[in-house]
């Protein structure tokens, strides 16, 4: 007898229930419902694999159809200083065939067993997709089997599509690196070099944090200088070995989202490792970020130092914005991030004296919408509707200067002659921390002023030499 080992309906439910949200008791997740005819997001296979891709020196393999490994693989523009395993898309490609013929578990042992022989990499991720889901594949067994065969950790993230939403995805990624990763190895010592007299290290660790175009890497000499060091981001340029020593961080900081909130919430529990929620984009969070840090290891003197460390940056900064500042204060933005970025973006533009005249909160969850309102009043105008026709029509209506936004949106304001500032994980530029103000203030400036707007918003030569 065949036994279903998909997750059932109360797996997704104790998943989907999250007590460390406040917003728990009301709608799960922030999940919004697919419409029939609009562009629906990603799956849960989707978030689990873009929570964990950044994992550089794993081999992350794709169970299932050519399908989904082709329309998910390096859709976050995530960087690695060292490791590029996770650069190379592995999938089982199951056809027709291996599914009538019962041959997909055959061929995921055997494409483990491929991995392993060809990159010998410290561990193997494993995503279940829809279709092994509903044929019943046993990806733990097999996961088991071939870790014992090869001798290398063979982690099964179960994450078929159908389970539910990006946002469940990244929930099940999480809970999969707690289940089967973290607590497996001890830290290194620190090495005797890196002691510096009177300074005590404190280990941390940044749980959704994705090194977006390298954008941590304006954080961490920050971090270093305030002898804060980072036993893993989960999962920005994240090697196996980090992910295996979180459980002994002193603190885990929750960047920009609750979307792995399971997972500081689960870190809690099994280790006592107390978490706080930040953002590093923007001067005041960024600065935040930094004292959250202090006041949740409580020392005095990393709290003095950081205090130092926040005074000479921030003036630093602020010198280098000031004549940027003044091209942009005023200018009106409109956001649409369609997700987690929204409230830490709000806070950094308004940082640079610029308006938001309206958000899209599509995929953001409950606590980001809170978030919103609280720096944008109880008036905010947030977009439901994020249609081109709809977009369009709220830039001309308030007067917006740009729409900043994902990707997706580009075509849509630049055929409507709109500067267009990509935001979202496909953007080639990093905007964490201070510096990465200075990068976020030199696109915008850069893109509201290009002199292509006003060549292209003026009548075509023809139409004047006959308008004459
Ligand atoms: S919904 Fe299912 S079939 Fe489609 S990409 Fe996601 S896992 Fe693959």
């Amino acid at each position: 007898m065949r036994v279903l080992t998909m997750k059932s309906n109360k797996d997704i439910a104790e998943l989907l229930n999250e007590p460390a949200c406040e917003h728990n008791k009301k709608e799960k997740s922030g999940c919004a419902k697919p419409k029939p005819g609009a562009t629906a997001g990603g799956c849960a296979f989707d978030g689990a694999q873009i929570a964990l891709l950044p994992i550089a020196d794993v081999a992350h393999i794709v169970h299932g159809p050519i399908a989904c490994a082709g329309s998910s693989w390096d859709n976050r523009g995530t960087r690695s200083s060292g490791a590029m395993l996770y650069r190379i898309g592995m999938t089982t490609d199951l056809t027709e065939q291996d599914i009538v013929m019962g041959r997909a578990e055959k061929r995921l042992f055997h494409a483990i067993k491929q991995a392993v022989d060809t990159y010998n990499p410290p561990a193997v991720f494993v995503y279940n997709t829809c279709v092994p889901a509903l044929i019943g594949d046993d990806i733990e067994a097999i996961c088991k089997a071939a870790e014992e065969r090869c001798g290398v950790p063979v982690v099964p993230v179960d994450c078929a599509g159908f389970y539910g939403t990006k946002n469940l995805g990244n929930r099940i990624a999480g809970e999969a690196m707690v289940k089967y990763v973290v607590g497996t190895r001890e830290p290194d010592p620190l090495p005797a070099e890196s002691a510096r007299p009177g300074i005590t290290v404190h280990d941390v660790n940044l749980v959704g944090e994705y090194n977006i175009a390298g954008e941590f890497w304006h954080v961490l000499p920050l971090l270093d200088e305030l002898g804060l060091r980072v036993l893993c981001t989960l999962s920005g340029d994240a090697r196996f070995r980090e992910v295996q020593t979180m459980h002994r961080a002193e603190v885990n900081m929750m960047v920009c989202s609750k979307a792995m909130i399971n997972v500081a919430r689960k870190l809690e529990k099994e280790f006592g490792t107390p978490w706080f929620e930040g953002s590093f984009y923007g001067i005041t969070d960024t600065s935040q970020a930094l004292r959250d840090f202090a006041r949740v290891i409580d020392d005095p003197d990393l709290t003095r130092r950081t205090e130092t460390l926040i005074a000479r940056e921030e003036a630093r900064i602020r010198a280098e914005l000031a004549p940027w500042r003044e091209r942009l204060a005023g200018k009106r933005v409109l956001l649409f991030t369609g997700g987690v970025k929204s409230w830490s973006v709000i806070s950094a533009l308004q940082d640079l004296g610029m308006v938001v005249v309206a958000t899209g909160t599509k995929k953001s969850t409950e606590e980001d919408k809170a978030r919103i309102r609280e720096l944008m009043g109880p008036d905010t105008q947030v977009i439901e509707d994020g249609s081109p026709k709809a977009l369009l029509s709220i830039v001309r209506d308030y007067r917006a200067d740009i729409l900043i936004a994902g990707g997706r949106n580009m075509y849509t304001a630049l055929k409507a002659k709109i500067p267009f500032l990509d935001i979202n994980q496909e953007r080639e530029f990093g905007y964490a921390g201070y510096q990465g103000m200075l990068e976020l203030v030199r696109q915008l400036a850069l893109t509201i002023e290009s002199p292509v707007w006003p060549a292209v918003r003026a009548p075509a030569p023809w139409k004047k030499a006959a308008a004459a």
